[in-house]
């Protein structure tokens, strides 16, 4: 770790997010995967291997929170989450949803969906990355208010410190959601694969960027990234914070629908975590997480405040 006080810790605040950004959107470009080789699954393997050396490096040099430390169980919760989403869950999930997507859409006659992908190609794009902001946007304040749901996306938002694995941290309901409510109307709208495949790329490194301990000084570019200075207000304990940030890569719709905080004002004794503590909720058991939306002692109406109940103002 860095000297708090020294010019390349300074440096390192302010610069990191930005250079890094611009050095990974660099390799993406020098790699061309659109018109490479490289099988897709060692590509995506090379970014997640330089975004978590990123992480990693940025976590030791300027750590946000000093004193993070793992609970009992979590380490090991988070890496089975990690696999089991990345390397089973997403892959499974991806190649049903485009199947059973694919089948109605040639049924009715539109292989190519509504023709998104027939517009000149930047233009498709500025279309494309607008509306699945704005759609994970709304689902993901969706999970929050809806109480089935919510015990899923809980699994994310219970840690009591975030560090860049905890993106990964999902209930596979978080990813049913995201497939049928953001994947499904982009197929339907016709979207490219080449779109999809170079805005996944992108994410590949801002996901686990939401999360980071890393103390980035992101100044103005708070109001564009979502990322962890700002987004550690969404894991707040504080209702009136949580109910903030939910954007997936931009803070743009929260913007727009006045549910943004800028990052810089978080107070480090801010807790992050749950709002409430459940007598048996066991936060570091993979398995339970899992069958979290259907647990009966989570359903009794008193233990329903284990949502974010601010998050109702905003309907
Ligand atoms: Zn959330």
């Amino acid at each position: 770790m860095l000297a708090k006080n020294s010019i390349s810790y300074k440096v390192l605040s302010i610069a990191g997010f930005p250079l890094s950004f611009i050095i990974f959107i660099g390799i993406i470009c020098e790699i061309n995967i659109l018109d490479s080789d490289l099988s897709l699954f060692v590509y995506f393997v090379i970014l997640r291997v330089i975004a978590i050396a990123f992480c990693t490096l940025f976590e030791k040099l300027i750590p946000y929170n000093t004193e993070h430390k793992f609970e009992k169980g979590e380490l090991k919760t988070d890496i089975t989450f990690y696999l089991s989403n990345n390397f089973l869950l997403i892959p499974v999930i991806a190649y049903f949803h485009v199947t059973v997507v694919r089948f109605f859409l040639e049924s009715f006659g539109y292989e190519n969906g509504l023709g998104l992908s027939s517009l000149p190609v930047y233009l498709e794009a500025v279309i494309a990355f607008l509306l699945m902001e704005f759609l994970g946007y709304w689902a993901h304040r969706l999970v929050h208010v809806n109480y089935f749901l919510w015990r899923g996306h809980a699994t994310h938002h219970s840690p009591s410190s975030i560090y860049w694995m905890n993106n990964f941290r999902n209930n596979f309901m978080s990813y049913l959601v995201a497939f049928a409510l953001v994947y499904t109307p982009m197929y339907i709208l016709g979207v490219s694969k080449e779109f999809l495949i170079l805005r996944f790329s992108i994410f590949m490194l801002l996901a686990p960027y939401q999360h980071i301990n890393a103390d980035f000084r992101l100044g103005f570019l708070n109001y564009v990234f979502s990322v962890a200075p700002n987004h550690r207000f969404h894991h707040s304990q504080n209702p009136a914070e949580a109910n903030s940030n939910f954007g997936l890569m931009t803070n743009l719709f929260d913007i727009i629908h006045g549910t943004f905080i800028r990052g810089d004002h978080f107070k480090k004794d801010s807790k992050m975590g749950l709002f409430s503590e459940i007598e048996g909720y066991k936060k570091h058991d993979f398995v339970y997480q899992e069958l979290a939306p259907w647990s009966k002692k989570l359903r009794q109406k008193k233990n329903q405040k284990l949502v974010p109940i601010a998050t109702q103002r905003v309907f």
